[in-house]
């Protein structure tokens, strides 16, 4: 099948997780990740983003499919469930509003800025590197190393999960994938 410019959105997706190594201020490039998911979902009712332009789900698909990274088993029936897609959604939304109160205190001059990035949300990595200053608030670095944190750690859920199942699992419990799916059924006027 002819190959179109979204299927290469997979090296984007790797170039920016390569530069927030580099330059820390690019992580607000991902707030596209976040929103136009769900835009299109509103727009169109339809996981448009994910069916074709998420660079992320395409790269678990090239390193597990293409390159052979994944061992292609069944994702287990429990990360499936609705129970466990929606307690995962609930517990990142969560995960994130904390990223943005700490953002807040920085902004609010009542923290200083934090040159970590926290993995999986636990570990605290050392990233000072990859800050050079900043022409706006120290607060906006502070929410890129939180949003880095965030896509470092799907990023890494994802490539386990990959690992582990097939090369796609992780858009099984993916909360935007959830998210636009709930958006989708909303709109089509079923239950989640
Ligand atoms: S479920 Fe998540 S990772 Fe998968 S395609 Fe959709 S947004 Fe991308």
């Amino acid at each position: 099948m002819k190959k179109r410019w979204y299927d290469y959105l997979w090296i984007v997706s790797l170039l920016y997780l390569l530069l927030g190594f580099f330059n820390i201020l690019f992580t607000w490039l991902g707030l596209l990740c976040f929103f136009l998911p769900l835009i299109i979902s509103v727009a169109t009712g339809t996981k448009g983003y994910c069916n074709r332009y998420c660079g992320r789900g395409q790269l678990f698909g090239v390193l597990g499919g293409r390159f052979g990274l994944s061992r292609k088993k069944d994702i287990p029936g429990w990360m499936k469930h609705k129970a466990f897609r929606y307690g995962f959604l609930i517990f990142f939304l969560v995960m994130f509003l904390l990223m943005l109160w700490n953002t807040y205190l920085v902004f609010a001059g009542a923290q200083d800025l934090q040159q970590v990035v926290t993995l999986l949300w636990t570990f605290r990595l050392p990233w000072h590197w990859a800050y050079h200053g900043t022409l706006f608030h120290l607060g906006a670095a502070q929410f890129a190393f939180g949003f880095y944190g965030v896509m470092l750690t799907s990023t890494v859920l994802g490539l386990i999960t990959m690992m582990l199942f097939k090369p796609r699992s992780w858009c099984v419990y993916c909360p935007m994938g959830t998210m636009t799916q709930l958006i989708c059924k909303a709109k089509a006027g079923k239950q989640p």
